[in-house]
């Protein structure tokens, strides 16, 4: 353990290294500084996020890496080493001519990257792989950045992207974190309670978003306890959080966190998407489609609450509708 401690600060100095080295090279990129300003950034908020540009060339981080065959920069996820060519081993760098956003643990240390093209190459952003310090499935772009403003604020906003965080973070929600270009986790979402006592999911507004929040609520649910607030926002489809904010404004966006739909409405929308309640079939599909999400809550008032307002909409009593859902444990009267 004391060698893995060891192991995980070596790889923590070298990504630290990494990171002031792409923000170095920042300075002296007229492309890239003018590709940040060109999307609204300020400077200011440029450096909160320690924003940086990774240069072209295969071996840019030679520079500061004089052992560039060292071990360890392969295992940061820095270096890519390709085994395949001929038996002999071929080492460059993984990001390559692209602007630089570090991801930082709740400590601030930096423990891997995303990476976004100037242009409209694909894949439009690289992440790092997982490492002994990385993982995807648990960190939270921005978290760091946030903390503070989680508990001035009152709420988190979970966005998507990279550049919906740093734009909300600009534009007045300093509160803002993004899941890192994979489905929001239930370790996503108690890391986040461990700030906050309310998350608001603000995906993007097209259908992928729209996925996204529907994975968003079978993380949430688990977690959805008496105390906690869980709710979605959905944007119009043509915009994500930055687009949105820059195009309307921050009272525009104000707007839509007050509107975000609580997360037992979501649920409740999301058991009765394309089932007629005219019908008995519909209403019973409706309560089968429910059944696996409310099985997810945790108990409490709650739980009795939705458990009650679905057996409203298919026209049951409570007790006749845990009666159809769990039959072998009903007791007949
Ligand atoms: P931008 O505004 O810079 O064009 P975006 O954040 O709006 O980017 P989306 O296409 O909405 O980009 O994707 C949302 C997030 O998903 C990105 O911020 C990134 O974290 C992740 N992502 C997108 N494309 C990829 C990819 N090809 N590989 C890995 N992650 C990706
Ligand atoms: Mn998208
Ligand atoms: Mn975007
Ligand atoms: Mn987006």
């Amino acid at each position: 353990a004391a060698e893995q401690r060891q192991k995980q600060h070596t790889l923590n100095d070298v990504l630290e290294k990494a990171c002031k080295a792409y923000q170095k090279h920042l300075k002296a990129s007229p492309r890239a500084i003018s590709y940040f300003k060109g999307r609204g950034l300020s400077g200011t908020v440029a450096k909160q996020f320690g924003l940086g540009y990774a240069p072209e060339g295969w071996r840019s981080l030679a520079s500061v890496f004089p052992n560039y065959d060292d071990p360890l920069l392969v295992e940061s996820g820095l270096v890519i080493l390709n085994e395949e060519d001929g038996g002999e081993a071929k080492r460059y760098d993984r990001f390559r001519d692209r602007v630089m956003f570090p991801i930082r643990n709740i400590k601030g240390e930096c423990i891997g990257f995303g990476g976004r093209v100037l242009g409209d190459d694909k894949p439009k952003y690289l992440n790092s792989p997982e490492t002994p310090v990385f993982s995807k499935g648990r960190e939270l772009y921005g978290l760091f950045e946030a903390r503070a403003a989680l508990r001035e604020h009152g709420y988190a906003l979970v966005t998507e992207g990279y550049m919906d965080v740093v734009a909300l973070a600009q534009l007045g929600f300093p509160n803002a974190v993004a899941t890192l270009g994979t489905a929001c986790t239930p370790e996503h979402v108690h890391k986040l309670f461990r700030f906050t006592e309310s998350v608001v999911f603000s995906f993007d507004g097209d259908s992928a978003g729209r996925r996204a929040a529907r994975k968003a609520l079978d993380a949430a649910l688990p977690l959805a306890t008496d105390v906690r607030s869980v709710k979605f926002l959905f944007l119009p489809p043509e915009h994500d959080p930055d687009s949105f904010i820059r195009a309307h404004g921050k009272e525009a966006f104000a707007r839509y966190v007050s509107e975000a739909v609580p997360l037992s409405r979501f649920l409740l929308d999301a058991a009765r998407d394309g089932c007629d309640l005219h019908t008995a079939e519909g209403r019973s599909h409706l309560s089968s489609n429910a059944k696996p999400l409310w099985e997810l809550l945790p108990a409490g008032a709650l739980k009795q609450q939705l458990l009650s307002e679905i057996a409203d909409l298919v026209q049951l009593s409570s007790r006749e509708l845990t009666e159809v859902w769990y039959p072998t444990q009903a007791k007949p009267k």
